[in-house]
């Protein structure tokens, strides 16, 4: 009987009616890029719902907020705090150090980093 290839359409014959392919090749070609489509379908990552951004946008400026009154306190620079963001204990230990070498003003930013790390979940001890 005469069937048409499930991967690249030509017309084949055969005598096996379940026969779907002219070739392994056809076979192995379709079979491949499905499941590879499948497994491309299942890790793809989920599109961030609006939601999410404004959060995102929301945090990112408590963030900035948050570096720029340590700045403001400390005088340390926004980039150096950030670099350590958002580990607040490295923060913390690298804001100390530099108040003990003289680099930093001497103010305590306890209250601030804990408010901070109560506002988003986050660790400081
Ligand atoms: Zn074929």
């Amino acid at each position: 009987m005469w069937k048409e290839c499930k991967y690249c359409h030509r017309e084949f014959w055969t005598d096996y009616i379940k026969k779907e392919y002219c070739s392994e090749h056809c076979a192995y070609k379709y079979n491949y890029e499905r499941s590879r489509a499948s497994i491309l379908a299942k890790y793809k990552k989920p599109r961030n719902s609006i939601d999410n951004v404004i959060k995102s946008k929301k945090s990112n400026k408590v963030v900035f907020n948050f570096i720029m009154e340590l700045n403001q306190l400390t005088t340390l620079s926004y980039g150096k705090l950030m670099q350590y963001y958002p580990d607040l204990n490295k923060i913390k230990s690298f804001i100390d150090y530099q108040q003990v070498v003289g680099n930093a003003k001497k103010v305590n930013v306890d209250k601030i980093m804990l408010n901070h790390a109560k506002q988003l979940n986050l660790d400081f001890n």
